[in-house]
């Protein structure tokens, strides 16, 4: 059986947390301080924190952003739930906007549309690792006065206009799920420019706590903590940090692995009618977390049947990113809501097994018995 994805983990990684184990420093302390510092090297922030996966991210950027009971945030319905559950924990609504059906990221009209007057933000997801346009979103929120918050989830060593996601704007949330280009089991992590924003997410990462345990171990003085305000338990432990460090160093080599399988899927399908393949538009760069085909509407073919036959197969597919509005957790609050474009990409992608290390006899059976079965 041919999996979807799978980490790429090997014994530097194992040798790191091992390390730390026995280190006796195991949770939020001098690993999660390299990652952080080595994070933000590689992305070109100006802050990183780390934070236990991307869901909490996205929650603490909420509130460092200032989003609150009764105000809107603009965001896809066509992306992972955590995307929308992060807006329901400040007790603000998620308003769905349309995506573009050729990358899967908001579709920047649709969006300008349904900006109120209680819109507090925008959450712009770059899906499976393909940037969205970071610039045209950054000019509407300053045209309205809005927040802009990245979710990066999928997005780690992608880039937009040269530059590494993570650098270009104020809050940009990224994973470390097993399911990501990289992983540390479970962890996250925030960028940031705003040196304000860098202070609070690291009281609200540790109980609001004044000192972190780091500075009260280092000092020769006798330091008592102060709890500035409610917080939150969110850390990542430095085993999993550890594991980071080592993952983070193999990301560029991993996503060059990644594209390569892209390109050879791209060139063996291309020619095949009914169909729409990744495109990666000038200045933007996609890690390939994961490669997704669009059945267009002249595509005859059906796209669970697809599925089917290439499990039969011995390959493992997965349908098109969700929409949150049609999940049971939200769909009777959004009963009226209709979303036709994000729908549609939902029921008629198709997602193909895409890791490192792939098997080059693995990636020519994805490759022929996918073309195989659009042959019509
Ligand atoms: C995976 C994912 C998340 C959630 O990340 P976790 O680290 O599992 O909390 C959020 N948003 C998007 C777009 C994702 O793909």
């Amino acid at each position: 059986m041919i999996p979807i994805a799978k980490p790429y983990l090997t014994k530097k990684e194992a040798k790191a947390a091992y390390e730390t184990i026995l280190s006796g420093w195991i949770t939020q302390g001098p690993r999660v301080a390299e990652f952080e510092q080595k994070f933000a090297d590689y992305t070109g922030a100006k802050y990183s924190v780390a934070v236990s996966n991307c869901t909490t991210a996205l929650h603490l950027s909420m509130i460092v952003a200032g989003v609150g009971t009764g105000d809107e945030v603009i965001c896809p319905s066509m992306s992972y739930i955590a995307t929308a559950n992060s807006i329901k924990y400040v007790g603000a609504k998620p308003v769905f906007a349309e995506i573009d059906p050729t990358n899967y990221n908001l579709d920047i009209q649709d969006v300008e549309k349904r900006i109120t007057a209680k819109t507090k933000a925008i959450l712009l997801v770059h899906q499976i690792g393909m940037p969205a346009d970071i610039d045209v979103f950054k000019d509407l929120a300053v045209k309205y006065n809005l927040k802009l918050i990245e979710d990066a989830a999928c997005a780690a060593g992608s880039s937009y206009k040269g530059k590494k996601i993570g650098s270009h704007s104020e809050l940009v949330c990224f994973s470390f799920h097993p399911r990501k280009v990289i992983s540390t089991g479970d962890g996250g992590m925030i960028t940031t420019s705003n040196e304000a924003y860098y202070n609070r997410l690291k009281l609200l990462r540790q109980h609001g706590m004044s000192v972190n345990d780091r500075t009260r171990h280092e000092s020769s003085k006798l330091i008592f903590e102060d709890h500035l305000e409610v917080g939150y338990n969110y850390r990542l432990t430095d085993i999993q940090a550890s594991v980071g460090i080592k993952q983070l160093e193999k990301l560029d080599w991993l996503i060059a692995k990644r594209r390569k399988i892209a390109s050879r899927y791209h060139k063996a399908f291309k020619g095949i009618p009914g169909i729409q393949l990744p495109k990666e538009k000038k200045g933007f760069f996609s890690n390939y977390q994961s490669y997704s085909i669009y059945l267009k509407d002249e595509c005859p073919q059906n796209r669970n049947e697809i599925m089917q036959k290439m499990l039969d197969a011995g390959i493992s597919t997965r349908r098109g990113i969700m929409t949150t509005h049609r999940e049971t957790a939200y769909k009777e609050e959004y009963a009226g809501l209709s979303l036709p474009v994000s729908e549609k990409a939902c029921d008629r992608s198709i997602i193909l097994p895409l890791f490192v290390p792939m098997k080059d006899d693995d990636i020519e059976k994805v490759i022929e018995t996918f073309s195989k079965i659009l042959k019509y």
